[in-house]
């Protein structure tokens, strides 16, 4: 349920809310290397290949690989000239070897079409490796078309704006038409780009910046004095929760360490992938710290969840290279194995998660 029908109805108040927030933006964007300076037009090749980047890793880790990328490979002909190889290198150090692979098969489909990116949202999400918000955020930024990316950021803003009494998971459609309604005609892009730089400085998941934020005078969750409140967590969340980590080993042929559980207790004699332990304490130092084994490890965006009976469990999981056999007990498995061999179904989803975004 919503509940700021007004700012949905009312398209002079939608508008006025979209004015406020290019105001802001025009004096408080960030600057980000992929960004165009002011008044002049985004490269469509730079906003692409910052929003591959950034599905995988925040901005600060993003902006040195998206710098040495643009140094090597100026242009997407030149990218689509290199060997696959030479790109996952490139990628070495943050591990995504699926999402260079696609990167690759991507620039070779657009320089085959002359360098030219295509404008269209749903063109643009045929391509390799982009996806729904990754196409609308192309379109929007690069294009200036008038279209909505929501990611987590943006829907938390969302829901805080409407007061959105679900949970954003259960309520996607609505989220969309929300930020679909919110689109403007002329600067769809410098509006995506102001709901990003909102959701990364101003409304952030805790102690969000309301006093600075241009959408205070519309957003109901403020007016409640409940910013936090929203979005509203799922059952599954509203348990208690532990967390832990799990780290994805892997050796140059694709394989990666796993474990079996104990015969006894909680998904007994599973397979599972390394880890710590499942705490409501969190980790008193950083997760990499606490891995069974060694390695250079790389933090993989997002988390996995699982809801058990009495708790929920939010896995954090890392990737990394690892050649050796590991510690006692492990093993290497083969991705095409996974479904074979007993992972648990919170295991698998983790695997999954560290094999496509890495
Ligand atoms: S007013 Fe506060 S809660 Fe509402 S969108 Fe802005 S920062 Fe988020």
């Amino acid at each position: 349920m919503i509940a700021n029908l007004d700012l949905l109805e009312s398209k002079a108040k939608r508008d006025a809310l979209v004015e406020r927030t290019l105001r802001w933006w025009d004096d408080h964007r960030r600057t980000l290397p992929w960004r165009a300076v002011p008044g002049r037009r985004p490269e469509p090749y730079y906003v692409w290949l910052s929003e591959i980047l950034l599905q995988q890793t925040t901005v600060p880790a993003a902006a040195p690989y998206y710098l040495k990328f643009i140094a090597k490979w100026p242009t997407v002909e030149r990218l689509a000239q290199a060997t696959a190889d030479d790109l996952i290198a490139e990628f070495a150090g943050l591990g995504y070897y699926a999402r260079a692979r696609n990167l690759h098969a991507c620039a070779k489909e657009i320089a085959a079409n002359g360098g030219r990116f295509p404008a269209d949202e749903a063109d643009l999400a045929s391509l390799p490796g982009v996806g729904p918000y990754t196409a609308a955020a192309i379109s929007a930024i690069a294009f200036g078309r008038r279209a909505a990316p929501v990611d987590g950021n943006i829907a938390r803003i969302l829901a805080r704006l409407v007061a959105l009494e679900q949970p954003v998971r259960h309520a996607r459609r609505a989220v969309s038409s929300l930020a679909r309604a919110l689109a403007p005609d002329e600067r769809a892009g410098d509006f995506a780009q102001a709901l990003m730089d909102i959701g990364a400085m101003i409304c952030r998941p805790r102690e969000p910046k309301c006093a600075a934020c241009p959408l205070q005078k519309d957003c109901l969750a403020f007016g409640r004095g409940t910013p936090e409140a929203y979005p509203r967590r799922t059952d599954a969340m509203a348990k208690p929760e532990r967390r832990g980590a799990v780290f994805f080993a892997t050796r140059a042929d694709g394989a990666f360490l796993a474990r079996r559980r104990p015969p006894k207790g909680l998904l007994a004699s599973t397979v599972e992938l390394p880890g710590t332990s499942w705490t409501a304490a969190g980790p008193g130092r950083s997760w990499a710290a606490a891995a069974p084994m060694a390695a250079a490890w790389r933090k993989i965006p997002g988390a996995v969840r699982q809801s058990f009976t009495h708790f929920s469990l939010r896995l954090t999981v890392y990737a990394g290279g690892f050649e050796d056999d590991g510690p006692d007990g492990c093993f290497w498995v083969h991705p095409d194995a996974v479904d074979a061999i007993g992972f648990s179904n919170i295991m698998r989803k983790a695997v999954r998660h560290a094999l496509e975004l890495s």
